[in-house]
């Protein structure tokens, strides 16, 4: 997202779009002067059909409406990582062991295949599968904690996996965690669903794409090496679908970085 400013008599008008996007529109008067408004970028990006083509901003002085240029050097990963729903949040147990800290090289993109909050989309429905997997993982598979590092659900919303993960990830590092062998220096992310042959929907899509411009930007990782899990090891995880889509994931996360 980024912030433009402008006079107070401008007039804006979307170019496309539904009620959707363009409630969220939000023009903050900064003095008689100047307001802000507030455009998510991603409103441009995206292949959904609602989202606007562009934005005209008209002067009630100009006698022609001015084209506004969208600029694309603002993305906001502080503001995604801050929105993350760190492990105290949703209620995390306490990690068995301390982890090392480690300079991560990937994004690693996994999918929970049957560990799903079965449709439901609310953030204590987010929380609730957050507490599932992580019992899951330290009670039947034995580790310390959480394996991956990040959870990304059907509502959107993003929860810290590991401990740890968050506060590191901010100052361009990572936890040593388990979610692929061979890039646990890296961040993985748990992608609520089945993907096999099921299309993600457009929210949590937009939340994957945030999340992974968010770390490569924090930690200088080229969109490049936004990897599936199968890349390090024999498994079907992300599934087909999503595998599928890792080049318009990193093609994506490029544009948002600009
Ligand atoms: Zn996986």
């Amino acid at each position: 997202m980024t912030w433009l400013k402008l006079t107070k008599q401008a007039l804006y008008l979307m170019k496309g779009g539904s009620a959707q996007y363009i409630d969220k529109v939000d023009l903050t008067a900064i003095s008689d002067k100047e307001s802000k408004l507030h455009i998510p970028l991603k409103w441009f990006q995206v292949s959904d059909s609602d989202a606007p083509s562009g934005l005209v901003v008209a002067f009630e002085s100009a006698s022609e409406p001015e084209k506004l240029e969208i600029p694309s050097d603002g993305f906001d990963a502080a503001g995604v990582l801050n929105r993350v729903i760190s492990t105290r949040d949703w209620g995390a147990r306490g990690p068995r062991t301390q982890f090392g800290m480690t300079t991560p090289r990937y994004i690693v993109i996994h999918h929970t295949f049957s560990l799903t909050a079965s449709g439901n989309q609310s953030e204590s429905a987010a929380k609730t599968l957050a507490r599932n997997i992580q019992n899951f993982h330290m009670d039947n598979n034995g580790w310390s904690d959480s394996g991956h590092n990040f959870l990304n659900t059907t509502g959107g919303f993003t929860l810290e996996g590991r401990h740890g993960t968050l506060g590191n990830i901010k100052n361009g590092l990572c936890v040593r965690s388990a979610h692929a062998p061979g890039a646990n220096d890296s961040p993985g992310i748990e992608n609520e669903g089945d993907f096999r042959t099921a299309a993600m929907g457009a929210t949590q899509w937009n939340s994957l794409v945030d999340l992974c411009a968010a770390i490569c930007k924090s930690c200088s990782i080229d969109p490049n090496n936004i990897k599936g899990h199968r890349d390090f090891v024999a498994t079907e995880c992300p599934g087909d679908w999503l595998y599928g889509q890792l080049p318009k994931l990193r093609n994506e996360v490029r544009n948002n970085l600009g």
